[in-house]
């Protein structure tokens, strides 16, 4: 017991106290079922990290601790930050002592209705990192670190939002998160830590490589950013702002619920990252502002923002940093200067956040009825007609507004596309 903190005991001796909104048998049953001892999570600690405190606290190895506690459950076998299920949660509220709700702050799944709307599909979670669980280890770099955090914890333990594919930097540090180990480029296991080491307990420390046993905490914390404000730090401290208050604001337009900025974010980002418009919109924002272009690297072959290596994720969202710094001034001139028009910039994007749809709708809404080349033959033959006085019955006039339109009677900004149009199929003369 010679792990035991003073909080710890404190816990032990509160016991039950406090508790009235359970019954008395209840509170003697949950009070049997409680560890000993319970360190309680960290502000925003990840539940696997609080898990391997849980575990080291009472001196036994993860897997040991959680075969104990829940006899038969796969736990690690799978993304359990991701998928912990609510009765797992519920009985881990119990034998820690702590409400379902702080419980329940320690998993992903939390930020159902702050970062996505509802629901993971197909086991992805929007904007979570996956980290590709194969067996009882992992493939991707789904778990993001800061060396220097790390390094000034007194307990070392990992976040929850290191693992959201927007958090890209420490805004505390401004300095990049790692998402390997820096020795032997192994992904961040540390569940992993105490495997095939007899007798060590896992979290010794849990900033340990699993795979080489190189502390993280001792890595190159990176290069300070310039100490002049930086777009991707302001976005990312914007955003992680917008995590605790659910609400993020969009410049000239007001603040909107996180979630749908990140819509719309993620729409800015599928353009910048795509194939169609990618590298002349990158091409574009890097004259503009300043920022260097760049090219896709190799091994970000999927388009999704959280399949891709951290380089081009800070980079994507880096180009969306600026676009959002001067909002929609930027976005929109290179949109115009593209010919990126509001079909393509709202894609497949239903329904869209209003604060997007309002100024794609605004500015790059190009579409105006396109008459067949039968139509504009008809209108231009009776155009000496239309004027001549004959008559059209208002239902019937609103019919021909359009090809009237076609006709270059009243198309206004689009009389010279018309005409165009008219000339290349021989209806009407050029000249
Ligand atoms: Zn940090
Ligand atoms: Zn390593």
């Amino acid at each position: 017991l010679s792990h035991r903190s003073k909080e710890d005991d404190v816990d032990v001796l509160a016991g039950d106290v406090g508790r009235g909104e359970v019954g008395c048998s209840d509170a003697e049953r949950r009070s049997e079922q409680r560890w000993p001892l319970r360190p309680r999570p960290f502000p925003d600690e990840l539940l696997s990290s609080w898990l391997i405190r849980l575990a080291a606290a009472h001196g036994l190895k993860l897997h040991t601790f959680c075969s104990l506690a829940w006899p038969g459950k796969q736990i690690w076998n799978r993304d359990i930050d991701k998928s912990a299920d609510s009765a797992f949660l519920a009985d881990l509220a119990i034998r820690s002592g702590r409400t379902q709700a702080e419980v329940r702050a320690t998993c992903l799944g939390a930020y159902e209705g702050v970062t996505f709307e509802s629901g993971a599909a197909n086991g992805k979670m929007r904007w979570v990192l996956p980290v590709g669980v194969y067996s009882r280890t992992r493939r991707l770099f789904g778990v993001q670190y800061c060396a220097r955090c790390l390094a000034e914890d007194a307990e070392p333990h990992f976040r929850r939002a290191w693992r959201l594919a927007f958090v890209t930097e420490c805004v505390r540090h401004r300095v990049p998160l790692k998402d390997r180990c820096p020795a032997c480029g192994a992904p961040v296991v540390f569940h992993r830590g105490d495997m095939g080491h007899k007798g060590k307990r896992v979290a010794d420390p849990m900033s340990s490589c699993h795979a080489c046993g190189f502390d993280l905490r001792r890595g190159p914390s990176g290069q300070l950013s310039r100490t002049e404000p930086d777009p991707l730090l302001q976005l990312v401290s914007a955003l992680e702002q917008g995590l605790l208050d659910r609400w993020t604001l969009v410049p000239g337009h007001g603040p909107v619920p996180t979630h749908l900025y990140l819509t719309g974010l993620r729409q800015i980002m599928c353009l910048a990252a795509g194939k169609r418009f990618g590298a002349r919109m990158r091409a574009a924002a890097a004259e503009r502002y300043g920022v260097p272009d760049w090219d896709r690297t190799g091994d970000s072959h999927q388009a999704e923002f959280e399949y891709l290596c951290r380089e081009d994720r800070r980079r994507v969202l880096r180009l969306c940093a600026y676009l959002l710094s001067d909002w929609p001034t930027g976005f929109v001139e290179i949109c115009t200067e593209l010919k990126l028009w509001a079909c393509d910039a709202l894609g497949n994007l239903s329904p869209a956040p209003y604060w997007y749809w309002s100024v794609v709708h605004d500015h790059l809404e190009r579409s105006f009825y396109s008459p067949t080349v039968e139509e504009i033959a008809w209108c231009i033959a009776k155009n000496d007609e239309v004027f001549g006085g004959l008559y059209f019955p208002p239902h019937k006039r609103i019919r021909f507004i359009p090809i009237w339109n076609a006709a270059g009677i009243s198309v206004g900004p689009h009389r010279d596309a018309l005409r165009r149009r008219a000339e290349r199929a021989s209806i009407i003369k050029s000249g």
